[in-house]
């Protein structure tokens, strides 16, 4: 641990944490894409319910939201966080103690939420909080725009992958991100999560290992869905449990952008819970496909109903 400390470290001289390989010297106090500095910033930490529910279980997920953000989307809903900054610098102490107190809580897990810019700050945390007593499983929950230098460092070490898999449109990706790369980036990146933990691994209703992908639907299938359903199941795993989102709002600046300026409507979220099936995918949104009919609906997507 203490040499993939020293790694990790080292890629932040001339920053190549992520993809975008900034090259600016983060140890001392450059910014990047990212505007991350050398000390971790945190927005807040609580237990969380509100996470997939292998993932909050009945104890909630032990949730840490870091600030700042390598991916920056345009419709970010937590923009105070990503893009502004809300939050305040902690030490490597500070955060480990945090740790410790969510595991005192009894989260299940300890859930990182855009961790990428600040992976050799939260490996040196993470290891002074093993050394004191924590044990339970680590979740790093990205946004899917990881390099497979940093992510190999990461192998023994996090437990649950829960990346996001925003884009197969590069235009899409370039518009609202900023990262025309991002779908050929994802695949390396979600290939080398999916090598290191495998399918995940649910014992009496709760995640221990393996890897959830995120997939947000975006009004007229922007996001290019199906040729990320075609990489799950034809590059990973039919069983790899998807979470297909219909939540997509138009948030901070998604309205300068008149493609993306509405929510999804039911018919375009349920055609996409459709087309994962079609392809054979069977993990996390079937039961959602299950329960969803016209007569039926559940509450959390009633006002995506079809005017
Ligand atoms: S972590 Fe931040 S500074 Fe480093 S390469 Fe990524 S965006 Fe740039």
């Amino acid at each position: 641990m203490q040499e993939k400390i020293k790694q990790a470290y080292k890629l932040l001289d001339a920053c190549r944490l992520c993809p975008r390989e900034c090259g600016i010297n983060r140890v001392k106090g450059e910014l990047g894409f990212c505007r991350a500095g050398l000390l971790p910033m945190v927005s807040s930490f609580h237990p969380h319910f509100g996470e997939e529910p292998p993932i909050s279980g009945s104890r909630g997920s032990g949730t840490i939201f870091f600030t700042q953000c390598n991916l920056r989307c345009v419709f970010c809903q937590n923009y105070p966080i990503s893009h502004m900054g809300e939050g305040r610098e902690v030490s490597i102490e500070e955060l480990a103690a945090t740790m410790l107190r969510l595991q005192g809580q009894g989260c299940h897990n300890i859930n990182l939420v855009t961790p990428t810019h600040y992976t050799p700050q939260i490996l040196e945390a993470l290891i002074l909080a093993r050394q004191r007593g924590l044990n339970i499983p680590m979740v790093y929950n990205c946004g899917g725009y990881e390099g497979v230098e940093t992510l190999d460092l990461l192998e023994g070490v996090v437990d649950i992958y829960m990346p996001d898999m925003k884009y197969s449109n590069s235009k899409a990706a370039e518009r609202f991100s900023s990262a025309p790369n991002y779908f050929e980036i994802s695949k390396k990146a979600v290939k080398e999560m999916y090598g290191q933990v495998g399918d995940l691994k649910i014992e009496k209703g709760i995640a221990i290992k393996g890897l959830l992908i995120r997939h947000l639907v975006l009004p007229d299938n922007l996001a290019g869905s199906e040729a990320i359903f075609d990489f799950i199941a034809e590059e990973l795993s039919p069983q790899t449990y998807v979470n297909i989102m219909a939540q997509y709002y138009p948030c901070h600046m998604a309205l300068r952008f008149p493609e993306i300026s509405r929510r999804i409507t039911h018919r375009e979220y349920i055609d996409t819970l459709k087309l994962a099936k079609k392809k054979g995918l069977s993990g996390g949104f079937r039961q959602v496909l299950a329960t969803i009919n016209r007569s039926r609906i559940p509450e959390w997507t009633e006002d995506l109903r079809d005017p």
